[in-house]
Order: C-alpha cells, then structure tokens, then sequence
C-alpha cells in the first residue's frame, strides 16, 4: 500500500508541478498531520472551525451529511493554522518590479487567487501579501501549490518572468517573479 501511494504521489507531483522541481519534492506539509491517518470521528480545528474527517481537513459544509454520522473526538488545530502559528509557510512569492499604478490590480489578484484556494480546500491560504513600498512585494501561502498557481495568474497577467526555486530541506517553493516595464492601465 505504503509503496502504491509513494509511487502515485510521485507521478501526481511529476504532472503537476514545472520541470524544474523534482518529483521527490517533499509532500504537501498539510498531508503530514499528527492525525493524517485518523479515520473516527470528526475534530474540530479550533481556531478555523475546519474538521478532520477521514484523514484529511474540511470545510464544515464539505462534510455537512457526514458529520450527523459521525460523532465529534475534540479540538486540535489544523496544520494550516499551526503554520501560521508557528511563522511557517511552504510557498513564497516573491515579485519585483512593481509598478505602483498597477499595483492594486495585483493584490487584487493574489486575495482572488488565494479565497479560490480556500474554497477548494480549508489548508490552502494565502498568510501574508507584503509590500515595501519600494516595487518588491512578499507573499507567503500555507501551500506550495496555491504559491505557483497565485505565481501563474501574475506572470500571465502582468507579464513578467518567473523562476522556481525549491527547497527541499525546508519544503518550501520560493518563486521570483520580475514584471516588465509597463506603462499600461490595467
Ligand atoms: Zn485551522
């Protein structure tokens, strides 16, 4: 079983993420919950209200018809909010070249990207979009993936290049993205 998942991991992560990253990229820090392998009950995240059902965290109208089912086994904290917590991220976004004019639209971007991936899954967020005024801006997110998806939609949208870099001690994915000169309005 153990040798199944590795090997569908594997192949998973080889289709999804660009060819620079390793299929050994270490998984998803949300995967690797105390409880990940739980399967009674429901706990309840005490800080966000997801739920734990099955070995993987919810949002509360996910599970909706289970939860009558299944009994409550207490509070705990999920790991997105232990993350956040703990001053931990997996994915950091890092643009530069920031035309002030446009950058409303950006931040714009990211807080779209970032509610549609925690709408798709409670561990996925958007922790931080920082700004140093100076055209640099710093956007850290619970999940490695939602990084390179809030990543695609800026390049494509603001026309910049885009490198990834990985870290596999940390598991974390730090991408760089230098926007051209535009005078365009968005
Ligand atoms: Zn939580």
């Amino acid at each position: 079983m153990k040798h199944n998942f590795s090997t569908n991991f594997k192949s998973f992560m080889k289709n999804l993420l660009p060819k620079s990253i390793p299929a050994s990229f270490p998984k998803s820090k949300k995967e690797e919950s105390e409880f990940g392998k739980s399967k009674k009950g429901i706990i309840i995240c005490k800080k966000c209200n997801a739920m734990l059902w099955q070995g993987s965290w919810h949002h509360e109208s996910e599970i909706k018809k289970n939860i009558k089912k299944n009994k409550y086994n207490g509070f705990s904290i999920c790991p997105a909010c232990k993350m956040i917590e703990d001053n931990m991220y997996e994915g950091e976004l890092i643009i530069r070249n920031v035309n002030p004019e446009i950058k409303k639209y950006i931040i714009n971007a990211i807080k779209n990207k970032g509610k549609k991936g925690f709408k798709n899954d409670s561990q996925d967020r958007v922790i931080s979009v920082n700004d140093d005024h100076d055209g640099k801006m710093n956007i850290f997110t619970t999940e490695n993936q939602l990084a390179l998806k809030i990543a695609r939609k800026i390049k494509k949208s603001f026309n910049g290049t885009m490198k990834v870099i990985y870290s596999k001690k940390e598991s974390v994915i730090r991408i760089y993205i230098v926007l051209q000169d535009t005078k365009t309005a968005y």
